[in-house]
């Protein structure tokens, strides 16, 4: 048997490694919450209850910012209607 030692195959190997590492990390990233549209009755309580102050409600509808959202999920476990999810 043959045995190749290059190191520049060496780095290829590592840095093909990393990157798919690295792809799946992103992916496994929990998801900002998201309000149901059709389900939010506009009453404020995810906007109270919200640690970050990510949820913004304006004509009875409540909003995340996803850029504050910190996925505490604090908000689905307050939101009466069920009008919150993580997914
Ligand atoms: S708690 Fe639920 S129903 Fe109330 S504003 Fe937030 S998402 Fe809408
Ligand atoms: S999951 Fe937490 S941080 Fe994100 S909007 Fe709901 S209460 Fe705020």
């Amino acid at each position: 048997m043959v045995n190749i030692s290059n190191p520049l195959i060496n780095i290829l190997q590592a840095k093909i490694l990393c990157s798919i590492i690295g792809e799946k990390r992103e992916a496994d990233l929990p998801m900002p919450a998201y309000v149901v549209r059709d389900l939010c009755a506009g009453c404020g309580a995810c906007a109270h209850v919200c640690p970050y102050k990510a949820i913004t409600v304006a004509a009875k509808l409540a909003t995340v910012d996803p850029g504050l959202c910190r996925e505490c999920e604090e908000c689905i476990f307050i939101c009466p209607n069920g009008a919150i999810t993580a997914a």
